[in-house]
């Protein structure tokens, strides 16, 4: 099915509250993070509504180092710009290089610099118009440089910024996606190019999604993506293209779990608000966090402004879950780690739901013991 647009009154909600803020925008980055915890509703909320979580963390007293160093910045504009320059020759070499077929000159279609007075929504309807033409083969010689794409998430409506996308090449459009991580001999990191791929992920999701709209096909968009990395610590480009299948697959399948932001926002108390300009007082913004169900779990803290905050609320409530989703799901029905301590040990009855789980816990209980009397470590 197509996205929709949210009905208006219940994104104004989401709207409402966020007050007078500037709205952050989706990034493919935010959308992975979802979909890893997509059980996450405090987190929907916030990335629906448009928050900023940095800011917001720091006004819960609790920030936590995010985002890219300036001199990481500097070097991946100087890296693109490098790549775009003479009509995006660089690219158009990488895409020959990687499969082995004549590729003819192409023209760039600029959606970033000379749209930089518009907003999002019309470089997304200038982005439709040349994917309709691309998509009938009119103007199949054009790549397309921070095209802007829509695609539905949690029931709101994301726009998302690619690097670019290249022209038709083999009768296939490739999502091209720069990094300035580099590949020394052939090889990357392989934990940054997991990331760059579940986002490439997200950029082809919404590439497929824009031309379902305009009722083309949405194969004509390839299940590889090029990845374009500094070679050897030099400015010189390296390109290859990425199997992206089983990431879409994973995407698309986490994308359907995530339930309507805003009817959790819904859920919310009268004067509840996450509007962080200087009046709103750090414990009203705390307790509308707070309210908000969570999930947390230790990947937070790699994926997630807000991890610091959440926790401290873990550690609180010494929910289980803060010790990673393995103890969380050995201990089903038990919502703090004092309970299980106290059931392990017979100081405590069971509830008759509770039972399995204590048994579970009385032989995890005697392995240890054995292997402490075999002189293990425990
Ligand atoms: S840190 Fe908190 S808000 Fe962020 S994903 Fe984890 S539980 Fe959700």
């Amino acid at each position: 099915m197509p996205p929709t647009s949210p009905p208006a009154a219940r994104v104004s909600q989401l709207d409402t509250l966020r007050g007078n803020e500037q709205r952050q925008e989706y990034t493919a980055r935010k959308i992975t993070a979802l979909t890893i915890n997509p059980g996450c509703h405090r987190r929907a909320v916030l990335d629906a509504a448009g928050i900023d979580k940095g800011r917001l963390a720091e006004r819960l007293g609790h920030p936590a180092p995010f985002g890219q160093s300036p001199f990481a910045i500097t070097r991946q504009r100087a890296f693109e710009e490098q790549l775009k320059a003479n009509g995006y020759a660089e690219l158009i070499t990488l895409l020959r290089a990687e499969l082995g077929v004549p590729i003819e000159e192409a023209r760039v279609a600029d959606l970033n610099s000379a749209w930089e007075s518009e907003g999002l929504g019309v470089r997304a309807a200038e982005t439709r118009n040349l994917l309709g033409a691309i998509a009938k083969d009119d103007d199949a010689r054009v790549i397309l440089d921070h095209p802007v794409l829509t695609l539905d998430v949690a029931g709101t409506t994301a726009h998302l910024v690619p690097d670019a996308v290249s022209h038709r090449v083999g009768d296939r459009l490739y999502v091209v996606v720069i990094r300035s991580f580099a590949a020394v001999d052939g090889r990357a990191d392989a934990n940054s190019v997991a990331e760059a791929a579940k986002q490439a992920a997200v950029y082809v999701l919404a590439l497929r999604s824009v031309l379902r709209t305009l009722g083309a096909d949405p194969a004509l968009v390839a299940d590889r993506f090029l990845l374009v990395l500094p070679r050897d610590f030099t400015n010189r480009p390296y390109g290859r293209l990425v199997d992206l299948r089983q990431q879409l697959d994973a995407v698309q399948y986490q994308l359907s779990r995530l339930d309507r932001a805003e009817e959790a926002a819904a859920a919310l108390s009268a004067g509840a608000t996450l509007d962080l300009s200087t009046g709103t007082s750090t414990e009203r913004l705390t307790r509308t966090v707070d309210e908000l169900p969570h999930l947390y779990g230790p990947r937070c803290l790699d994926m997630c402004e807000l991890s610091h905050h959440c926790r401290e609320e873990a550690r609180r409530t010494r929910d289980p879950a803060r010790l990673g989703a393995v103890v969380r799901d050995a201990l089903p029905g038990l919502a703090d780690t004092t309970t299980a301590h106290h059931l392990a040990l017979g100081q405590r009855r069971p509830a008759p739901e509770q039972e399995e789980v204590v048994t579970q816990l009385a032989r995890a209980a005697q392995l240890r013991a054995r292997r402490r009397a075999a002189g293990g470590a425990a």
